[in-house]
């Protein structure tokens, strides 16, 4: 494990959530990016190594929609940056840890990602990151 990659944060509305990030954190701003497998639009904050990612359902049927119908808007899930996301998971799941995803799929940026399953670490959402190495 290299890193916390970032740290998701469920918001009904990104737009209205920005304020706090920009102008009372005074983080730097990345973008904003559609990830069509989860149904959400991310907003992206760089804080030194680490990013918060601000999540905003685009459909009922986004994972982000029904986690602020149960839970509210807060904290989702906690990223950490790996460098072989399949080797990480089999370890994981050798070790009798229950997975959401077991096989890797596409995130952010074209990054690999999989969930691993709150009922195996104490109620957290784990997501395994691993980096596209483009400029490598
Ligand atoms: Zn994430």
């Amino acid at each position: 494990m290299n890193k916390i990659s970032h740290i998701g944060i469920a918001v009904k509305d990104l737009e209205s959530s920005r304020k706090f990030y920009e102008q009372d954190l005074n983080l730097e701003f990345e973008g904003t990016e559609i990830v069509e497998s989860e149904q959400v639009k991310v907003a992206f904050y760089k804080i030194g190594e680490s990013r918060f990612e601000l999540l905003e359902p685009m459909s009922p049927e986004s994972p982000i929609a029904s986690f602020i119908e149960k839970r509210g808007e807060g904290i989702h899930h906690i990223a950490l940056d790996v460098d072989d996301i399949k080797e990480r998971l089999k370890h994981l799941r050798d070790n009798g840890i229950k997975l959401i995803h077991e096989e890797p799929k596409t995130g952010a940026h074209n990054s690999e990602i999989a969930f691993l399953h709150p009922k195996s670490t104490n109620g957290v959402l784990f997501e395994l990151c691993q980096q596209k190495q483009e400029d490598s």
